[in-house]
């Protein structure tokens, strides 16, 4: 007997309907390239939200970690790059505690800030005092500065009630609207003195302290944008913290976790083809055992695209994806084992110099931007941190190379010396354009948040955005992107 017509049409008209969003399979495989923080966080997202049956392939070129590096000196590891982390980094507190590692304890050590000729500002061991100097120097800068900078964290904060109630963002300029209206998007486009000058900061603050954080943090002048500058100036005023064993176990130990298949390659491209309709990418790569590819319903770039950073090709986009504007600032990172030489800050007695960190003004003749006597990622508890006259353990940070006269200056002798060599951050003044993070359907990039700040909370925020964006859009979640008056729905939702 035929088959009534029913029976026929049937699966034929269900084949033209929508597939409801929650009968959906996940994607296959997904690809992440890069395994500094910002990949291995996003690969950790990502399963969370996809569950653990989706493959997890994450391309490293280098070393896990990327930027959270470590170096090796008298059998003790230190610090290289990124190296403290603001005390409201709810993501990175988070990581801390879900790998079970730990805080490392702070070690107190007094800041100064130092002209070329002489210290411009002192920090002492009395907090009044400290306070009286401020307010003799600058008057009530200080204070105004601390106002605008906490305004600018309680607005940013608001990130993690909207990630917590799955919220997404398809672009930067959405997620600095949905936090800090219009006046955030500004803030990506005006100088940090500027924004601080308009609300009475004194510019002899500005030069001094201001200038001193910038050329520590970013090694950039007081001209970068006001949220990278708000956001760094945050870490220097609060307390900060740093992960016990080095903050690059984070990024390994949520490798691990998440089981990410990591694979030791550069990627040089993504090329785009379509499979049932739907969109799917070769990751093409090269490795020891020679040139490869995969095939993947996802990918998330989590590498700079710029043309100093990557040689990395996107292949049968439509429009095509080309390489974003700007360029990275070069910054050098000496890690020296040696004796301080005192006398150059005007301390000939090398007992009584008191500071364990030494900021500096924007001096032209200035040949290093900050230099700080480090403590080793491990600290014991009886651990004292080594006194100036002793050889201790000092990172220089500099535009430039020191070359060996310029290592005289600062040590009357020493040990050894490691350098790194690193387009560290974005040159925000090589633009003003914020790149995107939807590449293509399922294609997304993540380091682009690094043109709105660079730091490695920046960057876990940015890694659960693209993990959340990913999902909702995968699922045809729509209402949970780009939401509008997010405050007042975060609000009323249970
Ligand atoms: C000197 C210095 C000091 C800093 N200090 C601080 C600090 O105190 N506090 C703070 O919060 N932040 C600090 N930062 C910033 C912080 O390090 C970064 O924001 C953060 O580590 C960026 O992580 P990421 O994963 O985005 O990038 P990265 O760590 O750069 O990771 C990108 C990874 O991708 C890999 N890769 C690149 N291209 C390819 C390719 N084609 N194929 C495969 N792999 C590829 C790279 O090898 C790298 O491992 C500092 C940075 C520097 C350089």
């Amino acid at each position: 007997m035929a088959p009534p017509l029913t029976a026929l049409l049937l699966p034929a008209l269900a084949a033209l309907l929508p597939v409801p969003a929650a009968a959906r399979a996940p994607p296959r495989s997904i690809a992440v390239v890069g395994a500094g923080l910002g990949g291995s966080s996003v690969a950790y997202f990502l399963q969370q939200h996809f569950g653990p049956q989706v493959q997890l392939d994450v391309y490293e070129q280098g070393g896990v970690g990327g930027r959270l590096a470590t170096v090796t000196v008298n059998k003790q590891q230190y610090e290289s790059r990124a190296a403290s982390i603001h005390a409201l980094s709810l993501h990175m507190q988070d990581f801390v505690k879900t790998l079970g590692l730990r805080q490392r304890r702070e070690v107190p050590g007094k800041s100064a800030v130092f002209s070329g000729e002489h210290f411009v500002l002192e920090e002492t061991d009395w907090y009044l005092l400290n306070l009286f100097r401020l307010w003799w120097h600058y008057g009530i800068s200080f204070l105004r500065l601390q106002m605008w900078v906490e305004e600018v964290m309680e607005k940013f904060m608001r990130i993690y009630k909207y990630q917590a109630h799955g919220y997404a963002f398809s672009s930067l300029e959405e997620l600095l609207r949905s936090l800090g209206g219009e006046a955030f998007i500004n803030m990506t486009q005006r100088s940090v003195a500027e924004a601080l000058l308009e609300v009475g900061v004194t510019q002899r603050f500005v030069d001094d302290v201001i200038a001193a954080v910038l050329r520590s943090s970013y090694g950039q002048s007081v001209l970068v944008p006001a949220f990278a500058g708000a956001m760094s100036l945050a870490g220097a005023q609060g307390s900060t913290w740093a992960v016990e064993g080095g903050n690059k176990l984070v990024c390994s130990g949520l490798l691990k976790l998440t089981k990410a298949n990591v694979i030791h390659g550069r990627v040089t491209g993504v090329s785009l083809h379509s499979s049932e309709g739907r969109a799917l990418y070769q990751v093409h790569y090269t490795s020891s055992e020679g040139q490869g590819s995969a095939f993947y319903d996802m990918v998330v770039v989590s590498t700079a695209l710029h043309p100093s950073r990557s040689n990395f090709s996107f292949q049968n986009f439509e429009p095509p994806i080309d390489n974003f504007p700007g360029t990275f600032q070069p910054s050098v990172t000496s890690v020296v084992h040696g004796y301080l030489n005192s006398s150059y800050f005007g301390f000939p007695d090398p007992k009584l110099f008191p500071f364990a960190s030494i900021l500096t003004t924007d001096t032209p003749a200035l040949f290093f931007n900050a230099m700080d006597n480090i403590c080793p990622v491990n600290i014991s508890a009886g651990f004292r941190r080594k006194q100036p006259q002793e050889a201790a353990v000092w990172r220089v940070l500099s535009q430039q190379p020191l070359d060996k006269q310029q290592l005289k200056t600062l040590f009357k002798s020493y040990y050894s010396v490691q350098v790194t060599e690193w387009p560290s951050h974005p040159r925000y003044d090589s633009t003003k354009s914020l790149p995107p993070i939807v590449l293509h359907e399922n294609l997304f990039y993540l380091s682009g948040v690094e043109w709105v700040a660079s730091s490695m909370e920046m960057i876990a925020v940015a890694a659960k955005n693209v993990a959340l964006l990913a999902y909702n859009r995968w699922y045809q979640d729509l209402e949970k992107i780009d939401q509008k008056d997010l405050m007042h729905k975060v609000k009323t939702e249970l």
